[in-house]
């Protein structure tokens, strides 16, 4: 019989109770917050990596390059990006379209069971809006260190006195989400 060990590992995996696979010896320090298992982790980088989609896909329409997705459990049911500019309307930010979006595709206002996926920390009217959707959990990518209201500037998902709380995780595929941002600002410099 054989067996692939880990160097310095004497106890073959086969021989390890459930509670001590292999998993348990990834260092938890590179795990996310709120990732309870690696695997978590990458799915939450796959549908981040959507939103990162949707907001080059509005940087490409002169659009400040914000994206958003929501799964309801495994399902896309929205995805959007910013278009205040194409739609002249200060309330058009992805997280406000895709919360529209989702809320017609399962024909209820509550998007329980939801995630939304975004590149940048929500500001105060779409942590409002996540408040009022009673959406469950968020994952952003970049911090908005003078706009976010999900920890920076303000923190309006954690507010005890409000009636709903969602969960956050942040900083997935922050690096390339923020630096979508920096680009379409950077260049709309140079014109
Ligand atoms: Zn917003």
């Amino acid at each position: 019989m054989t067996h692939e060990e880990t160097p310095g590992d004497e106890t073959p995996r086969s021989a390890l109770p459930r509670d001590e696979a292999p998993h348990d010896k990834m260092p938890r320090n590179e795990l996310p917050r709120g990732a309870l298992l690696p695997d978590a982790a990458d799915v939450d980088e796959a549908r981040m990596a959507l939103a990162l989609k949707a907001a080059v896909d509005a940087a490409e329409s002169g659009e400040v390059p914000v994206g958003a997705v929501i799964f309801h459990r495994n399902r896309l049911v929205a995805r959007a990006h910013n278009q205040r500019e194409t739609l002249q309307d200060p309330t058009a930010h992805a997280e406000i379209l895709a919360i529209t979006q989702a809320a017609a595709a399962l024909g209820s206002w509550r998007l329980d069971d939801c995630t939304m996926y975004v590149t940048l920390e929500p500001c105060a009217m779409c942590a409002g809006a996540l408040v009022l959707s009673r959406m469950p959990r968020l994952v952003f990518g970049a911090r908005d260190p003078k706009a976010g209201a999900c920890g920076s500037v303000l923190d309006v998902l954690s507010c005890e006195q409000l009636n709903h709380s969602v969960e956050v995780t942040s900083g997935v595929l922050s690096e390339p989400c923020g630096l979508v941002l920096r680009e379409f600002f950077q260049e709309r410099r140079r014109k």
